[in-house]
């Protein structure tokens, strides 16, 4: 069966909306979120693109600062420093990647920990390894969401995860070995140096797909019954208007024959992966608000 994340994305949309409402309606500003979109790429600028229209559907406040793909780092961390400061904004986040010259690094690090709704400061990271209130990163928040709202049980399963990226697999890998709900899964993260891949993915209960290839995960590879999440979006050359299909990681179509539940790409994690960061917003802004009263 389907894991609908579009469905259950357009029903926690609803909840955030009323939340916001609520604090509207009691003369309070709304959420605001920033994007930085730095250069032009054509995948960054569709992802960005959803975010603002997420933002809009929930009654957040939204601005995307747009800089050219030869802007200096130094200019970039000036305008961090100056969104940091800036007491109407709640969360940034700066779309990745970025171009060559600048260091990834040095940016994640430059965003206030308070209004890192992406969740990639090492200071979140930390709390989140420790188990620890957080900012999830995105897309493990969506993924954990769909689990617990369509009541799949995570404790005691065998969860392996493929894919160690530090945005998805390796967040992944340790939420679901926490002690919390969902999580206490057994937990197996396998990356490209794992020998032998199908005898580990044909033991999972749940199966967590990150990796960017299209279409990797085949039917031999699920052990009849498993929970498959897919996480891979990859675009790939087609005959239609676009001039190309969206491809998850796993080879839906005989996949979804075994599995017990799937998420589809599209329309699976991506939608999820919106609504962590609208969450995370709103988390933000109440936050600043209860330091604000206290
Ligand atoms: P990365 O490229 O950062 O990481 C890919 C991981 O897959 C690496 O750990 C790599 O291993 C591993 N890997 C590569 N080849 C193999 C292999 N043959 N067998 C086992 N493991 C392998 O990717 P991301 O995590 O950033 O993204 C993965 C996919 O998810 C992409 O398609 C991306 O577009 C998509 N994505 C989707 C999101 C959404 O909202 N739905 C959000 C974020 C990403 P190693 O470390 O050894 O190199």
């Amino acid at each position: 069966m389907d894991l609908n994340g579009k469905a259950l994305s357009d029903v926690i949309k609803e909840e955030i909306a009323r939340e916001v409402l609520e604090l509207t309606s009691k003369g309070l500003r709304p959420p605001h979120l920033v994007a930085i979109l730095v250069g032009e790429d054509g995948a960054s600028k569709t992802y960005v693109k959803n975010k603002e229209n997420a933002c809009k559907k929930v009654g957040f406040n939204s601005t995307v600062m747009r800089f050219a793909a030869d802007t200096t780092e130094e200019d970039l961390l000036r305008e961090i420093a100056a969104i940091n400061e800036n007491d109407q904004i709640d969360g940034l986040i700066v779309q990745l990647p970025l171009p060559a010259h600048i260091s990834e690094p040095r940016v994640t690090h430059a965003i206030d920990p308070s209004k890192d709704v992406d969740g990639f400061h090492d200071v979140n990271i930390g709390k989140l390894t420790k188990g620890e209130d957080t900012f999830i990163s995105a897309t493990p928040y969506g993924i954990l969401q769909l689990l617990d709202r369509n009541g799949i049980e995570t404790s005691g399963k065998h969860c392996v995860v493929v894919g160690r990226s530090n945005i998805v697999g390796r967040p992944m890998s340790i939420l679901m070995s926490r002690n919390d709900n969902p999580g206490n899964a057994t937990v197996t993260l396998t990356h490209s140096r794992t020998r032998d891949l199908a005898s580990y993915t044909r033991m999972a209960d749940i199966l967590i797909v990150a990796l960017g290839r299209p279409e990797f995960v085949t039917a031999d590879m699920v052990r009849p019954g498993a929970v498959v999440i897919d996480v891979g979006i990859t675009r790939v050359d087609a005959q239609n208007e676009k001039g190309y299909v969206l491809k998850g990681d796993v080879a839906y179509e005989e996949v979804k024959e075994v599995a017990s539940w799937i998420t589809p790409v599209p329309g699976g994690v991506g939608p999820m992966t919106i609504i962590g960061l609208m969450q995370n917003t709103l988390k933000a802004y109440k936050q600043k608000l209860a330091n604000r009263t206290a």
